[in-house]
């Protein structure tokens, strides 16, 4: 690797992050206060520039951009400023007559100097919000934003250079080569999101210095929907809305998310053979009042990233066994990198686009013939980072519960719980290791050290040599 060509020196960053933090600064309340409050000014005075950034790196939709990447991001730093006191204290726990006479509690502390590697879909809050919770929990941290999003990892230099304190919190700009180069580095721990391939290279590296590792990684996400026979029991009108808001929210996580380009928008959609027609026709409908008659052009659908990635979903199309089997969109326009909401339905399970993660505007539906069939079909796969259910019918909601394995589920929504900072937000198996958001960042970049205080008083000789046989039967 071109190691040489590297703007920056490793060694020195990490010497220079590793004395910030053995001086103490870093721990105190204060100085996590300080530099979070700093993020929100920085958010709040920037808006334009980050916003400008997203719109080159993705032509992100301003509404999406100031929802889905600033006002998480927000969100998440007013969460940590609220709570940071009470996840900062000491958690007393209950002690047995083996340590008796004695208290004991969990006390988090920061873990050391951490590095956070973010990647390119939601290029700002997949850099800050892990960045978050490093900083509640104390630590020292390099954030290397993803070089596929430039604009963004350039105004996050330029920017966290300017509002944070620049001796515990830097930003290093590049690609494989610089990334290589900080994965050298002993961390006390690396956050890396992206795919499971790098995951690996990650994963590899850490092992040298037992560094551990939270993994945000991809998946195909199933959205499982319930076919509308247990609606007909109910008024028709029923059935319209409750199809309406199933649609809707499909959309919203999928094309409305990035053009697809993000880790929990539905992969493909299972759905009954007999309902398929139904919601096929009524995704039509609804694809067309929000993108209009011509959605390549619509300026509230996000382009796809780079050629490569447009390429790569191209050759996911061009395969005969799937290019017969759209019945809706297809329309790419290269010029532009975009491509239209596109449904295929009954694509073959060995297809190319069946069996990696589309993570783009493309959306197969297969069908069963029972709506509990889904099951099966999810059973053998790796596990994805979320699953998610339409339905009215209690009993296929437990079973879903149960029998689905993913990072999280949704029930009558898509994507949703990625806003809910009461949830651990993560994958499992193949989708990722770890988790965070709200306490669980903070969780994340902590150590839960075991703190026991024993009192000088009952010292039982029992358990001091020599061990005499009436010591023994004690
Ligand atoms: P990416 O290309 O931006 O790569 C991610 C990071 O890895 C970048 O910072 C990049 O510089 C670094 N990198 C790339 N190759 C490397 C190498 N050989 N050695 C060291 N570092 C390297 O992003 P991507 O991987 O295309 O991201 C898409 C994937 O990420 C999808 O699978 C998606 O589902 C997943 N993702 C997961 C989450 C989550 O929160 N779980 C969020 C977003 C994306």
């Amino acid at each position: 690797m071109a190691a040489a060509a590297c703007s920056f020196e490793a060694t020195e960053t990490m010497k220079e992050l590793r004395e910030a933090f053995e001086s103490g600064k870093t721990r105190s309340v204060e100085w996590r206060r300080s530099q979070l409050k700093a993020l929100l000014k920085m958010a709040e005075f920037h808006e334009n520039d980050i916003l400008d950034a997203l719109r080159s790196d993705l032509s992100k939709p301003e509404l999406e951009s100031l929802l889905q990447e600033i006002g998480m991001m927000r969100a998440s730093c007013k969460v940590a400023l609220k709570e940071l006191a009470r996840w900062m204290a000491p958690e007393k726990v209950n002690t047995t007559m083996a340590t008796f006479p004695s208290s004991g509690e969990i006390v988090p502390e920061p873990l050391g100097v951490v590095l956070v590697i973010s990647a390119w879909n939601y290029p700002f809050m997949l850099s800050l919000d892990p960045l978050i919770g490093a900083i509640a929990a104390g630590n020292a941290v390099v954030l290397k934003p993803s070089e596929i999003s430039p604009a963004t990892s350039s105004v996050l230099a330029k920017l966290l250079g300017q509002y944070m304190d620049c001796s515990a919190v830097k930003v290093i700009e590049g690609g494989v080569p610089e990334t290589t180069l900080l994965l050298e580095q002993k961390w006390d721990k690396i956050f890396y999101t992206g795919n499971g391939r790098v995951g690996r290279i990650v994963m590899a590296a850490a092992a040298k210095h037992l560094t551990p590792v939270v993994l945000e990684l991809g998946g195909k996400s199933p959205v499982i929907v319930d076919s509308n026979t247990n609606l007909k029991v109910m008024e028709e009108i029923t059935c319209i809305y409750f199809l309406k808001v199933t649609v809707r929210r499909i959309i919203a996580g999928k094309w409305g998310c990035n053009s697809g380009q993000a880790c929990v928008s539905p992969d493909y959609v299972i759905t009954t053979k007999k309902f398929a027609p139904e919601l096929v026709h009524a995704l039509k409908s609804e694809l067309e009042i929000f993108y209009g008659k011509d959605p390549v052009t619509s300026v509230d659908l996000s382009r796809i990233v780079n050629s490569n990635h447009f390429q790569r979903l191209s050759k996911l199309l061009e395969e005969d066994k799937v290019s017969s089997k759209i019945v809706y969109g297809g329309q790419k326009d290269i010029n532009n990198l975009k491509i239209a909401p596109t449904i295929l339905l009954d694509v073959p399970d060995d297809s190319l686009i069946m069996n990696e993660e589309i993570f783009g505007p493309l959306l197969p539906i297969i069908t069963v013939d029972k709506v509990e069939d889904s099951f099966k079909i999810l059973k053998p796969k790796e596990k994805p980072l979320a699953a998610y259910l339409f339905t009215n019918d209690k009993k296929l909601k437990e079973d879903f519960i149960s029998n689905v394995s993913a990072g999280g589920l949704v029930v009558n929504d898509t994507t949703m719980h990625l806003a809910e900072h009461s949830l651990p937000f993560g994958g499992v198996g193949e989708s990722g290791i770890g988790a965070y958001h709200g306490k669980f960042s903070f969780d994340a970049f902590s150590h839960k050290k075991a703190v026991l205080l024993r009192s000088f008083a009952a010292d039982l000789t029992a358990r001091y040599p020599p061990y005499t046989p009436q010591k023994q039967k004690f």
